[in-house]
């Protein structure tokens, strides 16, 4: 059996990677002891130094170098709503084009089981809440992504054709918005939690206020990485299901959420300011876990107040090194 993860070096790829069966306490209170999936181990993580992905060749040399029986499919082109728009074409070309060439290798050299990470930004804007999986294709994304969101609904699409025609195992996991360690930290192109840990930093060593977009009243379900790769790891070895949204059912709002990070950084709350002037993104995006959760996995994700500690707590650890840190 080898697994080949594809986004290695990301955010969920390094979590993968990390979670063992010893986390428990930290990460995930799980309801029975958490078995280390067969297929992590000797599992390989790639990055894109080990080759382009939106090059086919590339995929396929890869493919054949490694031979992989089962695959994680995370590489894309990811970033929050500020590099979502600004790239918006780069975004659905990189996205499409990397997804197509490893679900085309996948059927190719037989594999018998892929795993693909969507994302709930991807659903349609106007929707009834929770979001159910099966409404993915039911009105169009939120303006500031679409060129990401349809690039990433292709990958249901074309999943779902290639299991139907060539009867492949390829499923499709929809986790809300994820952080913690290993996270892009840049000030310009990262995702919020990520950006506002690292405003809040430069405001306690410069006392400077926070400029934070909108208002802080979207809400949001934030799970800690570990949490979501633990569930990749379970649902690889246990899951052959339809489109399934994962993830906390936690609902928190963004200005709650900084002020949790002011508190792991212990500064005032009041250095935050709200630019309403900018834009917000969706309202809220919850998405409805109850498919997940009534199956017999046992996964707990932690409460937003412990991972945040924890993610902070990293992040002071490791700040010389981490990504995006330099600009
Ligand atoms: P990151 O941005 O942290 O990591 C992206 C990964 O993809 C890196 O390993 C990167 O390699 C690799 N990559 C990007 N472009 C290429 C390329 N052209 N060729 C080869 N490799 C490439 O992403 P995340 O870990 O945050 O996201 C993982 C998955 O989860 C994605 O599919 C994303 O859509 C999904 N997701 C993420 C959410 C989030 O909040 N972060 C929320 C919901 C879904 P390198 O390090 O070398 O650049």
């Amino acid at each position: 059996m080898t697994t080949l993860i594809t986004g290695g070096s990301g955010l969920v790829g390094r979590a993968l990677e990390c979670v063992s069966d010893e986390d428990n306490v930290l990460f995930l209170e799980s309801k029975k002891d958490f078995k280390r999936s067969e297929s992590k181990i000797g599992a390989i993580y790639l990055s894109s130094k080990d080759g382009d992905l939106r090059v086919k060749s590339e995929c396929q040399r890869i493919f054949d170098k490694f031979q992989p029986t089962h695959v994680i499919h995370l590489a894309a082109r990811v970033g929050g709503v500020n590099a979502n728009s600004k790239y918006i074409g780069d975004f659905f070309y990189e996205n499409i084009v990397i997804n197509t060439n490893i679900l085309e290798c996948a059927k190719e050299f037989k594999v018998e089981k892929l795993v693909n990470l969507l994302s709930t930004c991807i659903y349609p804007d106007k929707i009834e809440y929770p979001i159910k999986a099966e409404q993915l294709h039911n009105g169009e994304p939120h303006s500031s992504n679409f060129g990401y969101a349809y690039a990433k609904r292709m990958l249901e699409v074309q999943s779902r054709a290639y299991n139907q025609q060539y009867k492949t195992n390829f499923i499709c996991l929809v986790p809300n918005n994820i952080y913690g360690p290993f996270d892009n930290f840049h000030l310009e192109d990262s995702h919020v939690i990520p950006a506002i840990i690292r405003k809040v930093y430069i405001a306690s060593q410069t006392g400077e206020k926070v400029i934070l977009w909108g208002d802080g009243s979207s809400l949001r379900e934030f799970t800690l990485s570990n949490d979501i790769a633990k569930t990749i790891w379970w649902a690889l070895d246990n899951y052959n299901g339809p489109i399934i949204n994962i993830g906390t059912t936690e609902e928190i709002s963004i200005k709650d959420a900084a002020n949790l990070i002011c508190d792991c950084f212990g500064v005032d709350k009041n250095i935050i300011e709200w630019d309403t002037s900018k834009p917000v993104g969706q309202l809220r995006k919850t998405s409805d876990k109850e498919p997940f959760n009534t199956l017999n996995h046992g996964l707990v994700p932690v409460l937003f107040s412990e991972g945040i500690k924890y993610t902070v707590n990293w992040f002071l650890k490791n700040k010389q090194h981490i990504r995006g840190f330099s600009a």
